[in-house]
């Protein structure tokens, strides 16, 4: 089909990704990739259009995922993957990692750690319209200490200067937002998830920069000291979160910080024996605390959006699904956890008016799936059509 063909999607169970009501027997107009009309129903004026009968099969916006590395492959040693590979193959293994999600129904992801330009190049040429692909927002380069975080991906800074410098230069890159390395975590050797990196001079001056250019600022923080720099710096979206505390949870509230969790990447480290000793030992320590914090989350109303860490060691796109079904057994509904999927995800992001949600004038990101996941969640990893931008992906 051609790229600008239009569409009706009708008699489908419509989850707009805002409401909590289901649009019953409803349909979906997408014209120039864009959704035009969202109705009950029967459509009128139908020439022209190509129509899919989704009776009996529910429509949602295409999912979000909050946090990925696109050059990750799932190898339990990533750090070879980098250091090993020029960047012009880390950017063609970053595109098929990409499209690979896209394919499960992904159809927009926030990338928070790339080197240099590979990740922002992938996302130019997807935007482009020259490859088929998820709507990628990125943060190229992370900002962290020497040595800090994962630094072999990420412009290393000391002081507040380096990290202003650097700031400016992923912005001035192309980046969409800037990731910082808040604390240390658990995959890098030699660190503590609840030791603080970047300090906070450091931060700000990074949020500094960053607001400059009216860009969000997402922080990598595991430890309770990290994570109360990051709020009081007014950090944008708390990644992990591992050790926050009731006070820094209702902090989070108060001020509308996100909360993206990436649970699933943990279990899977605790579960192989692939893991290198060092990051199962710390691994194993922080499953049980991330989770409890998860369920306090949720009890105090934070906002949380669905990411994942996928790319990370053994957590290729698949296990987006994963996440989804803990967050679930944390104590969000099945509305709840795909509203955090979608809109909620793409509030974060700062792409609300674009996508995430089921509305006139937003982008076509679609998915139809056989039966409904507010049964149970799983039902959104079987068979389904993928719409991107109003194509269909084959
Ligand atoms: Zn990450």
């Amino acid at each position: 089909m051609p790229a600008n063909t239009k569409w009706i999607l009708k008699n489908g169970s419509i989850i707009d990704g805002v409401n909590d009501e289901v649009l019953e027997n409803a349909y979906i107009k997408v014209e120039n990739g864009k959704i035009s009309e969202v109705q009950q129903g029967e459509p009128r004026e139908t020439e022209g259009f190509e129509i899919i009968d989704c009776t009996g099969k529910h429509i949602l916006p295409g999912l979000i995922d909050c946090h990925v590395h696109l050059v990750w492959n799932g190898s339990a040693d990533p750090q070879s993957v980098i250091k090993n590979e020029e960047n012009d193959r880390i950017a063609l293994e970053a595109y098929k990692h990409a499209l690979d999600t896209l394919k499960l129904g992904v159809t927009t992801v926030r990338d928070l750690g790339a080197p240099d330009r590979t990740v922002l190049h992938v996302r130019n040429v997807i935007d482009s319209g020259l490859l088929e692909g998820p709507t990628i927002i990125a943060s190229g380069a992370p900002i962290c200490m020497t040595g800090g975080h994962v630094y072999y991906l990420g412009y290393e800074s000391d002081g507040p200067d380096e990290v202003r410098k650097n700031t400016r230069r992923v912005l001035k890159e192309g980046a969409d937002l800037v990731k910082v390395m808040a604390t240390g975590g658990i995959y890098t050797k030699g660190e503590e998830p609840g030791s603080v990196q970047l300090t906070i001079e450091e931060l700000s001056a990074a949020k500094e920069e960053a607001l400059k250019k009216n860009k969000k600022v997402s922080a990598h923080a595991d430890g309770i000291e990290g994570i109360m720099n990051c709020l009081e710096v007014g950090i944008d979206t708390i990644e992990h979160g591992i050790y926050a505390d009731r006070q820094a949870l209702e902090i989070m509230k108060n001020q509308g910080t996100f909360l993206v969790p990436t649970m699933a990447v943990m279990r899977q480290l605790i579960s192989s024996p692939d893991i290198p000793a060092f990051a199962l030992e710390k691994a194993k320590q922080v499953v049980g605390p991330h989770f409890s914090m998860l369920q306090e989350a949720v009890q105090i109303g934070v906002k949380i959006a669905t990411g994942t860490d996928c790319g990370s060691p053994l957590t290729p796109p698949r296990y987006y699904y994963d996440e989804l079904a803990i967050m679930h057994e944390a104590g969000m509904s099945e509305m709840e956890v795909i509203k955090a999927s979608t809109a909620v995800a793409a509030e974060c992001l700062g792409i609300e008016d674009q996508r995430g949600s089921i509305s006139p004038g937003k982008f076509a990101d679609l998915l139809i799936v056989d039966s409904n996941p507010l049964n149970d969640l799983n039902r959104l990893r079987g068979d389904k059509l993928v719409m991107k931008n109003g194509v269909l992906v084959s």
